[in-house]
């Protein structure tokens, strides 16, 4: 046995006991002449000390290791001289007098120290993961993952789901990214795809009657990489059958609630029950589907007041049909015009023209770009609806609504974050719901699905879809936590006549519809239960009760920002054989300059 306690375990009751223990150096310190160690595993830090005149060959030993050799000691529990504890350590009242130590394994030095939380290149991090995962963050992340699924699991298998696996080899599951696709040796010229998510397949499940199904899937998107993106991650997958929306919000609400209070009895939940906007409420109060709702600021509209103000920026974007909303940056009225400037090309970036401000000093002197075009009753007005006060700042965009809700949107959150605003040990979560059913594709002249094709509009806006789409609801609700959409899902069409509809609506060609979706059209026709899921973003999720800045921190291993697996070299050019096999040929681009490896 190597052990008979874990490195964590051992208090001053256990004094007297002979031990045997066995991890890693963590930390030596000499001490004219005395050797101590830290001893670490996962569970915990322990002290062990030497006698040189008891334990002369023990003692050698201890001070020959360096940090991170792995070692074993024997000995005995003893209390640490009055005035050594150390109380913020759990095994601080002890150490271990060893009289023997093994070494099972000698390290080289780390790149990095493993017992600092030090800022390091995350190229090397990645490089050397195994030794980053010994770092006590994450050592943290990965164990908060891990009981963030167990209690999922446990909750579900307690409400009568079952878990079952669908394949990573299928055909492609479009969620609006590229597919991942592998050729087939077997088959010439074919392909699977990797499943964007299991979407098709859990469907299928409720046909099959399982009714009540989960699974903590891996799902692949060949997207531009993001701080919240990945080329594959996790979701818990879940559909249910004979079920509507509320059944489905209820179920996961009641969850996530419990999840939280039990892994981050820390943090508190803003709201319970959580707040549910209608996706035209979120747009109009804070520019987005995804809302951070842990603070006010919201965005207000005057574009009445703008439509007759005498302003010719205001009132042109109100005669082409475009909205003037502002918000009301409370606290930063002595900002300088530079600042201003800046958080002007900020909103540009985003397709805004401009933005119009008014500043009131705290001590009520204004400074406009545009009160001077107004008369005194509407600028009084504008005043009154913005809730001006001293020590103010108003900023406005006024453009088509899509670039308002979008520049207005971001400036809130960035205003937000440094008037420190946002409380990290709060968790706002929220539903969005009745989205619209499709959107609009200028590019494409085209109506796409907001949701995925699968979903179903709501069913009192049916007949919409043969007078005026743009006005049909989607029955999909999107899960909101702080600044994040963390999980979307639906209910389901589950009528092979909708979802023909809905194919023909968005413009899939009849033909390739059967060809892509032909399996679940015929299981519509083998008597299919109503039903709707949710899929949440687990590795999302754990990010933020993690206080982490993107989903890389609560990953194994992760690929990096180029979609690349630093650590094992992958993506990786493959033996001519093995293309050979596969029927590929490997067309080069001249032109590339990025080597292999390098694009980190
Ligand atoms: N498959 C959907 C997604 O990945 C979720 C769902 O509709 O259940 O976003």
């Amino acid at each position: 046995m190597y052990k008979t306690h874990t490195c964590g375990e051992l208090r001053a009751d256990d004094t007297g006991k002979t031990v045997k223990l066995a991890g890693w150096v963590h930390r030596r310190r000499d001490h004219g002449g005395v050797t101590f160690i830290d001893l670490r595993d996962r569970f915990g830090l322990v002290q062990i000390v030497t006698n040189p005149d008891s334990s002369p060959e023990a003692h050698q030993t201890l001070q020959a290791v360096r940090n991170e050799w792995v070692i074993q000691v024997e000995g005995v529990v003893q209390r640490r001289p009055e005035g050594a504890e150390n109380p913020n350590l759990p095994t601080g009242e002890i150490e271990v007098e060893a009289h023997v130590v093994r070494v099972l394994n000698e390290a080289r030095t780390p790149p990095f120290s493993i017992n600092k939380d030090e800022d390091v290149e995350e190229y090397v991090r990645l490089k050397y993961r195994y030794l980053d995962l010994r770092r006590e963050r994450m050592r943290y992340n990965l164990e908060l993952r891990h009981k963030v699924v167990s209690f999922i699991r446990n909750y579900l298998n307690a409400h009568g789901f079952i878990e079952v696996e669908t394949p990573i080899l299928f055909k492609t599951t479009p969620e609006g990214a590229r597919d991942y696709l592998v050729p087939s040796r077997l088959h010439p010229g074919e392909f699977y795809a990797l499943p964007q998510s299991p979407q098709q397949l859990k469907q299928l499940l409720m046909v099959a009657g399982v009714e009540r199904y989960y699974q903590i899937a891996r799902c692949f998107r060949d997207e531009d990489q993001r701080g919240d993106r990945q080329p594959e991650f996790t979701q818990l997958d879940m559909e249910m059958s004979f079920v509507e929306r509320e059944d489905v919000m209820n179920l996961v609400e009641d969850m996530f609630t419990k999840m939280v209070a039990e892994v981050v009895p820390h943090k508190r939940l803003l709201q319970s029950p959580w707040p549910r906007l209608t996706y035209q409420e979120a747009m109009d109060r804070y520019g987005k589907d995804n809302p951070d709702i842990r603070f006010g600021m919201e965005l207000v509209d005057i574009t009445d007041l703008a439509a007759g103000s005498g302003f010719k920026v205001f009132q042109g974007a109100v005669e082409s049909g475009g909205h003037v909303r502002g918000i009301n940056a409370r606290g930063l009225g002595d900002y300088s015009r530079k600042q201003i400037d800046e958080l002007t090309a900020f909103v540009q970036q985003y397709g805004a023209k401009g933005l119009a401000y008014l500043a009131i000093t705290p001590d009520g002197e204004q400074r406009s770009s545009f009160a001077k075009f107004l008369n005194p009753e509407t600028l009084q007005a504008l005043l009154d609806r913005m809730q001006a006060q001293p020590g103010d700042l108003l900023l406005f965009v006024a453009d088509k609504p899509a670039v308002v809700y979008e520049t207005l949107g971001r400036l809130r959150v960035l205003l937000g974050e440094r008037l420190n605003l946002v409380d990290n040990d709060v968790l706002a979560f929220c539903w969005v719901i009745d989205f619209p059913f499709v959107n609009w594709n200028e590019d494409e002249k085209r109506w796409d699905p907001s949701h995925h094709l699968f979903t179903s509009p709501m069913e009192e806006d049916i007949p919409l879809l043969d007078v005026d789409p743009s006005k049909a609801r989607g029955t999909q609700y999107d899960l909101v936590l702080n600044n994040y959409e963390v999980g979307g899902g639906s209910i389901r069409i589950h009528d092979r006549n909708l979802q023909e509809k809905v194919f023909a609506l968005i413009g899939l060609d009849p033909e390739v519809a059967r060809e892509r979706f032909g399996h679940m059209l015929e299981a519509f026709e083998y008597g299919t239960p109503p039903h709707g899921g949710i899929a949440p973003g687990i590795d999302r999720i754990c990010m933020i009760l993690a206080d982490e800045p993107n989903i890389r921190e609560v990953i194994a291993f992760p690929k990096n920002q180029a979609a690349r697996d630093v650590m094992g070299g992958a993506p990786s050019p493959v033996e001519p054989e093995q293309l050979k096999e596969l029927h590929i040929q490997v067309v080069k681009e001249p032109e590339r300059k990025v080597k292999a490896g390098s694009d980190f």
